[in-house]
């Protein structure tokens, strides 16, 4: 293969999401999906904009820029709406993150980063983790025209607190500061309430984990005028509506219902706890998480050889075969019966 093929095909080297296998019984902790069921409110909004689908959407999303806005204390003008927050970190990447000087983000994090700098082009440099796995923000002075992290970081779980990140915008006034929160719901602090007084910050959400909605495919940016204007641009020039009549109206019903999110995640937090202290009885070093995952390493068992015997027993865990974490598994906060079931089998390999 010639050079500049080779080239094409390093960089249309695609991100390969976790596995979806249909096989009954499975349990399925692989894929940080929610393990229950989407708010009935949700539901009964999508059900009844069905007979709406002969009509085209609203292509700016009006009615659900405006209920995200409500929730968050900010305006419909400081919200983006797209297709899961996959496609709004692609019109980030198109809208504000190609420059001369590097994007920096950790070398342990989202594998969708580096395919998307290596698709649009973006120049990229990552940042070590540090000894117990975290982000440490000091290392990140050095050049670089934006700095993207994930607030709590994947897979590690570990999260920054709101002061870190106000900190971090605070010292680097002319790096632009992306802050991908798909996880933040799980007791880390979102850093939406920041953005009012930093207009270098944009941060990222989605409905797909503590909402239960990874179907419907919705996700947003928070952040100043300037920076929502400019990912509107890049939608724009696409001809492309944000989101189908029942994603907007889904996602607009599920942002609202706040006692279905209040109990939903406060049941997988407790779930995560006891799986930590399951973990931890086992002989695992489990790394501090606040997401809806923890991140487990157990000092006698190679993690691949682990993960293919949870596999055998069908159920499905992320091994990622990188230097430095390949002795963890990733296992997602499932319902109590299948955290119970993945302990009882490890008691068992163990
Ligand atoms: N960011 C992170 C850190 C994720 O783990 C995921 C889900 N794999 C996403 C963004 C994208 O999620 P979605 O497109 O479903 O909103």
């Amino acid at each position: 293969m010639s050079r500049f093929w080779s080239s094409v095909v390093h960089n249309l080297s695609p991100y390969v999401p976790g596995e979806q296998p249909k096989i009954d019984g499975l349990i399925k902790l692989n894929t940080n999906e929610n393990p229950y069921a989407p708010s009935p409110h949700a539901l009964a909004a999508i059900a009844a904009t069905m007979d709406r689908l002969r009509l085209y959407p609203d292509p700016s999303a009006t009615g659900l820029r405006e209920t995200i806005a409500a929730h968050y204390g900010v305006t419909r003008e400081e919200v983006f709406v797209g297709n899961g927050s996959d496609e709004v970190l692609a019109h980030t990447f198109q809208a504000l993150l190609k420059h001369d000087a590097p994007l920096l983000f950790p070398d342990i994090t989202y594998s969708f980063y580096p395919v998307y700098c290596r698709l649009y082009g973006t120049n990229y440099e990552t940042v070590s983790l540090d000894a117990e796995m975290r982000v440490r923000l000091a290392d990140y002075r050095r050049p670089g025209s934006a700095i993207l992290l994930c607030n709590p970081n994947a897979p590690t779980g570990i999260a920054l607190p709101r002061a870190a990140i106000e900190a971090l915008v605070t010292e680097h006034p002319d790096k632009l500061v992306v802050v991908d929160e798909a996880y933040v719901d799980f007791g880390a602090e979102s850093a939406v309430p920041l953005v009012a007084r930093h207009d270098n910050l944009l941060v990222i959400q989605t409905l797909s984990k503590s909402r239960a909605l990874a179907g419907l495919r919705v996700g947003f940016a928070i952040g100043q005028r300037p920076l929502i204007e400019a990912l509107e641009r890049v939608k724009d020039s696409f001809n492309s509506y944000p989101l189908d009549c029942l994603a907007q109206a889904g996602a607009a019903a599920a942002i609202k219902d706040d006692a279905w999110f209040q109990a939903t995640r406060a049941r997988i937090v407790a779930s995560r706890e006891a799986l930590v202290r399951g973990l931890s009885e086992l002989g695992f070093e489990v790394l501090p998480s606040q997401a809806n995952f923890v991140f487990a390493r157990h000092p006698g068992r190679r993690g691949a050889d682990l993960a293919a015997r949870l596999r055998e027993r069908a159920v499905l865990v992320r091994h990622f075969q990188k230097p430095r974490i390949e002795d963890f598994l990733r296992i997602t906060i499932g319902t109590d019966e299948q955290c119970s079931r993945l302990l009882a089998l490890l008691h068992e390999i163990i």
